[in-house]
């Protein structure tokens, strides 16, 4: 549970490359109201399978952050993950 999990793309080097901070260490979902609320977690999605998922492992600060200029999922895909913090 340390890199990636979620994340269904070859594990090439450049992997994380595509890979966002959407949530940085905190949570933000129905669970808590969506309410940005401070955890030891961060969010981080891909951009290439477009997976989410959680995780406190140290590369989450060499990662970039989720701007509103990044693709959304396409159309249709069933499973969003979670809308960044406001
Ligand atoms: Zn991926
Ligand atoms: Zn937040």
């Amino acid at each position: 549970m340390s890199s990636g999990q979620g994340c269904t793309c070859p594990k090439t080097p450049d992997r994380r490359a595509a890979w966002r901070v959407v949530q940085y260490r905190c949570n933000f979902s129905a669970f808590n109201g969506y309410r940005c609320t401070p955890s030891r977690y961060s969010g981080v999605r891909c951009l290439r399978c477009w997976a989410y998922w959680r995780t406190a492992a140290a590369y989450i600060e060499t990662l970039p952050g989720f701007t509103d200029d990044e693709p959304w999922p396409p159309a249709g895909w069933e499973d969003p993950p979670p809308a960044p913090c406001p």
